[in-house]
């Protein structure tokens, strides 16, 4: 089962895309968890990677699909997997369409996490992350046992730089021009399903299930 997640930044598809590991066994691929991983081990991809994150730009494609093309090739991906955040433009949906290709595979599901940007800029100030382990709450949605505390490791939680009001707009920007036109693309393959993300987490991730077979 190869997924992919799209969806505006802030639209909960990192949520769905843990829950969709969990449920059916499969690895979570977040590129943008594998960058921030990098800027904490203060690598040369790292620090590439922050100087678009923090502006709220996408970081270039070369930097980005040989990453995710080695990554699933590797041996816990043979059931599948679900890529989260990956791809965001267009080249990138080619170079891994073209990719999998080769080994005689494809994308099973393109699911599209809708909710308008009114939401999205509301919702981007309410969330929050761990700076030890990258797990993601929000101050209404989902928060954490203990305000500002990790539930899984303890650590602080803290308002991300790309998640200040001034980079979300950008990154809706971004989203709208170079990531949106992936809805077509998927559409045009047959592998396209939308839900609807504006309802309660566990609503969405049903709605999802729905489309996956339980
Ligand atoms: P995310 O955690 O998925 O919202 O990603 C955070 C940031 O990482 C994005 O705003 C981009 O700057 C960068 N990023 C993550 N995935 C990609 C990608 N597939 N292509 C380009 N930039 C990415």
């Amino acid at each position: 089962m190869k997924i992919i997640m799209l969806g505006a930044p802030g639209a909960g598809k990192g949520t769905q895309a843990k829950k969709i590991a969990e449920k059916y066994q499969v690895p979570h691929i977040s590129t943008g968890d594998i960058f921030r991983a990098n800027i904490k081990n203060g690598t040369e991809l790292g620090k590439k990677a922050k100087t678009f994150m923090d502006q709220g730009l996408l970081v270039p494609d070369e930097l980005v699909v040989d990453l995710v093309v080695d990554r699933v090739a590797q041996d816990d991906c043979e059931n599948g997997y679900v890529l989260d955040g990956f791809p965001r433009t267009i080249p990138q949906a080619e170079s891994l369409d073209a990719a999998l290709a080769k080994v005689g595979q494809k994308v099973d599901y393109a699911i599209d996490v809708d909710v308008p940007d009114e939401n999205i800029v509301n919702r981007m100030s309410g969330r929050r992350a761990c700076v030890g382990c990258g797990a993601t709450y929000h101050i209404k949605y989902n928060p954490p046992k203990t305000e500002d505390v990790c539930d899984i490791c303890g650590e602080k939680l803290i308002l991300r730089d790309d998640d200040k009001p001034e980079t979300v707009l950008k990154r809706l920007t971004v989203y709208h021009d170079q990531t949106q036109p992936l809805i077509d693309y998927y559409t045009k393959s047959g592998v396209l399903k939308q839900v609807d993300g504006t309802v309660d987490m566990e609503d969405v991730f049903q709605a999802i299930v729905k489309i996956l077979g339980a």
